[in-house]
């Protein structure tokens, strides 16, 4: 029910879960998240309070600079761990959380079950990370590619899906993007100095800067230290700036 993202210098864990906490209003049954540490993915979920995941993340020190988190409210499977998010892809490279429905899941998930991909949640989420990670071992070519093969690939993922949602992505083979992609689910992106922020919703950015850009529907961006790039589900560069927030707590 709450997404969080960071790329940047920090450890991306610390500001991940002070996000969550930020999102914890939202209400949710369990938690999770993604980073990217040594060129692999560590995706550390828990059953529960933030409390439980805090726990887990304390047993190993993870100082990962890019990273994915959720807070998740069950519609597909159990609000069990195996359920919650980050979802990864077969070989564990790909990570996605999401926040929505993907309505046709069903048959998706059939597919690429066909084509040997090994599901390990009953979530509607989980056929998004291993979308992503099949584009990338085989991608179509578009007349004009996306300049990445991830953001490519996210961008060929979301116009296979539908429902309502938003999604962040990150790939252990690109550890300088984050990939946030929307579709009536609210994203919102926070704009720092060499470093950017994801949120479902406000709270989770402003304690790190008040220049922040909402993303539209069918709209999604890229995200590495240097800046941030946003396309719509075609393919098109869309020339966006962040605004100003007034917040006064
Ligand atoms: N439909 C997804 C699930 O059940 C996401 C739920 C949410 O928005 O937290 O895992």
């Amino acid at each position: 029910c709450g997404i969080v993202g960071y790329i940047g210098t920090q450890a991306a864990t610390d500001i991940l879960m002070a996000g969550l906490e930020k999102l914890e209003y939202r209400g949710y049954d369990s938690a999770g998240v993604a980073t990217i540490w040594e060129g692999d993915i560590h995706s550390i979920r828990a059953k529960g309070k933030l409390y439980n995941l805090r726990q887990k993340l304390e047993e190993i020190a993870n100082p990962a600079q890019i990273g994915i988190g959720h807070t998740r409210w069950a519609t597909h499977g159990k609000p069990e761990e195996y359920n919650a998010h980050p979802h990864t892809d077969t070989r564990r490279r790909v990570a996605v959380v999401q926040n929505g429905i993907i309505e046709n899941y069903r048959q998706l998930r059939e597919e690429l079950q066909k084509r040997g991909h090994e599901f390990s949640s009953d979530t509607d989420t989980e056929v998004i990370p291993h979308l992503i990670a099949e584009f990338l071992q085989n991608l179509p070519t578009p007349k004009n590619p996306l300049p990445t093969p991830l953001l490519e690939a996210v961008r060929q993922t979301v116009n296979r899906l539908k429902g309502a949602f938003a999604i962040a992505v990150i790939c252990a083979d690109y550890p300088d993007e984050l990939i946030v992609a929307r579709q009536q689910a609210p994203l919102i992106i926070g704009f720092g100095q060499g470093e950017f922020f994801c949120a479902s919703d406000t709270p989770a950015i402003v304690p790190h800067t008040s220049a922040v850009l909402n993303l539209e529907n069918g709209e999604l961006a890229r995200l590495t230290p240097l800046g941030v790039e946003v396309y719509n589900f075609g393919g098109d560069r869309l020339k966006k700036f962040p605004r100003t927030l007034n917040w006064n707590p």
